[in-house]
């Protein structure tokens, strides 16, 4: 990876790949995303992932939802077509499991899902952790993995080394401390050097989150993104930006290109957003969207 020079993403820069959808469009071929996420301790993740991707224009989104959480994701989220994972006959507490694996890489293509967001609140157990790799090896389409699944990824770095070509994945620093094997603080040193070997140990698209989200490409491209403010620091926010990422993929724009306008759009919404309150929630953040792809436009 021979590092390019930096470039600040614009508005000019992100224009042509908005969402937008054709005279002759319909949901499917607009763009259908899977989406793997929440857990029962956790299931805000999920709902605002959901959101975030329908938000930024998603045709159809897919929500695999444990058999617990089913009935309340249609009254939350009536537009999310959910598919409901088995339920585990002798446990106790509901929990992922790599038979479920299976069941979400044939609903991808049952549901002729285009891209995969795998992560935010999926819960940190050994099981989860075991379900998030087969998910990641099986899928039949590629994403944006946050989250949990950054550190699912991390405890078995060695063996997903140069196998993530064509995944974005989204680290703040902690995260990415933990998928180079090095300290939170370590890279907040040389954020652009860090996203870089990220990008290169896994041959991924690099997201690296904070003030000043950098995105970097295995070829070395680099961009800075100049918007967002520190209303985005609450929980959720991360989530939100999982869905619109995850979403353009689904539309058909290239990884690079999907996380370069996520990263912008996403935190421009919270600046629009501060001009007319001081607080910000993640869900607000969902709503407020296409309003920050109207001012773009
Ligand atoms: P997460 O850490 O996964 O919840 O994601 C937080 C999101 O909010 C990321 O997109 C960060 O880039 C953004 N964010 C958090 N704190 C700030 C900040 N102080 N300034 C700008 N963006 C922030
Ligand atoms: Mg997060």
């Amino acid at each position: 990876i021979v590092p390019q020079e930096g470039f600040l993403i614009t508005p000019d820069f992100i224009r042509p790949f908005l969402p937008e959808k054709a005279f002759l469009s319909n949901k499917i071929s607009t763009g259908v995303v899977m989406i793997v996420a929440g857990s029962p301790a956790m299931t805000g993740a999920g709902l605002l992932t959901c959101q975030a991707a329908y938000r930024s224009g998603a045709g159809m989104v897919i929500w695999a939802t444990n058999p617990q959480l089913a009935p309340l994701v249609k009254t939350s989220i009536p537009e999310v077509v959910s598919t409901i994972l088995s339920d585990n006959k002798n446990s106790f507490q509901w929990e992922y499991l790599p038979h479920h694996a299976d069941e979400i890489c044939k609903a991808i293509l049952q549901r002729k899902c285009r891209s995969i967001a795998i992560g935010p609140g999926l819960g940190s157990s050994w099981s989860s952790k075991y379900f998030i790799e087969k998910v990641i090896e099986k899928s039949p389409v590629k994403g944006v993995i946050d989250a949990d699944a950054l550190n699912a990824i991390a405890v078995n770095r060695e063996f997903w080394k140069n196998r993530l070509q064509g995944w974005i994945l989204t680290p703040h620093e902690g995260e990415m401390g933990r998928l180079l094997n090095r300290s939170a603080s370590s890279i907040a040193e040389n954020r652009i050097a860090a996203s870089c070997a990220l990008s290169q140990y896994f041959n991924c698209i690099t997201v690296l989150k904070g003030p000043g989200t950098i995105v970097v490409s295995p070829q070395g491209e680099i961009a800075i993104n100049p918007t967002g403010n520190p209303n985005l620091a609450t929980a959720g926010s991360g989530d939100v930006l999982t869905g619109i990422i995850a979403s353009l993929l689904a539309q058909g724009r290239s990884p690079f290109i999907s996380a370069v306008t996520g990263v912008f759009l996403h935190g421009l919404t919270a600046d629009l957003y501060q001009k007319q309150s001081p607080q910000l929630l993640a869900s607000d953040l969902a709503s407020y969207l296409p309003y920050a792809i109207k001012v773009v436009k």
